[in-house]
């Protein structure tokens, strides 16, 4: 049984989810189909994955009540001004073959973008909810200040931060400023993208407990309150990820998994202070 998580405007979403970055388009249907049939519920993709269309296509096939599916999808970078948003989420809502989304992140802050500007871009994320299209408006790689910024000049605050964190970078900064604003954090790149399955303190911790180093990692991040969506394209390895709720970590392993914590050399991803990727 998947925990659920009460975000700050009194919707639930599950704290275990599937991640679909790198499915390929192509194979996106048949991966994801497979992921439900396992038992998620929670899918998360983002218009800059390509996916979106078989997202949409493997929740029609499976026939599963919508409102036992929980969906996110993300803005993509270039689609920034207010126009663009409202337009792009329209695209991604026939993509996903949905009538209302349950959560829509901006991906990223891109403060050295748009003259620096991305109030108006979540002012027009906040409208898709007055709007009745979307459920929940959230961010996703907002530090401390880009998180004062949106709330002071607006005073809404995202239900969500989605932000890498891992064994090798733990995120305490961002995940504390989200949680002082009463905002729930999701962590990308759960397993490090990989990096933190060959880690032999993890090892030892799954030795004693008859589980896998990825099994732990799960447990460790659930333990902490966040909310997770490994991606796999491994049929076995969606099973092994989705059993987490069975067994507990206790707090010494916690703390020796916290230990781990590399600050930013452990980063995998790139900095939000400085990402100003595009698409074409
Ligand atoms: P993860 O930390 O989930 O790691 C995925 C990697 O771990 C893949 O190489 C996968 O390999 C491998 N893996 C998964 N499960 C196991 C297992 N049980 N045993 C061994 N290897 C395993 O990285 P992601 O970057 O995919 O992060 C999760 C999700 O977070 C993404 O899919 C996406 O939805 C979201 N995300 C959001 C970002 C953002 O900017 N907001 C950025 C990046 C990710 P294989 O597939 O071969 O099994």
């Amino acid at each position: 049984m998947v925990a659920t998580i009460k975000l700050n405007d009194q919707t639930s979403i599950p704290q275990l989810g599937f991640g679909t970055y790198l499915v390929p388009p192509e194979e996106t249907a048949d991966i994801v189909g497979q992921a439900l049939q396992v038992g998620y519920r929670h899918i998360d993709t983002a218009q800059m994955y390509g996916n979106e269309e078989g997202v949409g296509q493997a929740i029609a096939r499976s026939q599963i009540p919508r409102e036992d599916l929980y969906v996110t999808s993300k803005l993509s970078t270039g689609n920034h001004r207010p126009d663009d948003v409202r337009r792009s989420f329209d695209e991604t809502l026939a993509k996903l073959g949905l009538e209302q989304l349950d959560l829509f992140l901006i991906h990223w802050p891109l403060p050295t973008l748009y003259d620096g500007d991305y109030v108006s871009t979540w002012k027009a994320v906040t409208g898709l909810v007055a709007d009745g299209r979307l459920r929940t408006a959230g961010v996703s790689n907002f530090e401390p200040a880009h998180l004062d910024r949106i709330i002071s000049e607006t005073g809404l605050a995202p239900a969500v931060n989605q932000i890498e964190a891992h064994p090798y970078f733990a995120n305490n900064t961002a995940r504390e400023a989200s949680r002082r604003h009463g905002v729930a954090v999701e962590a990308w790149g759960p397993l490090g993208q990989g990096a933190a399955l060959q880690d032999e303190e993890i090892a030892k911790i799954a030795a004693a407990h008859g589980k896998s180093v990825s099994q732990i990692i799960l447990r460790w991040h659930i333990q902490r309150g966040d909310i997770v969506f490994p991606k796999t394209m491994r049929r076995e390895r969606m099973t092994e990820n989705f059993q987490l709720f069975d067994f507990s970590l206790t707090p010494e392993q916690v703390q020796a998994i916290d230990a781990l914590d590399r600050g930013e050399e452990g980063r995998v991803g790139p900095h939000p202070d400085t990402f100003a990727y595009l698409p074409d």
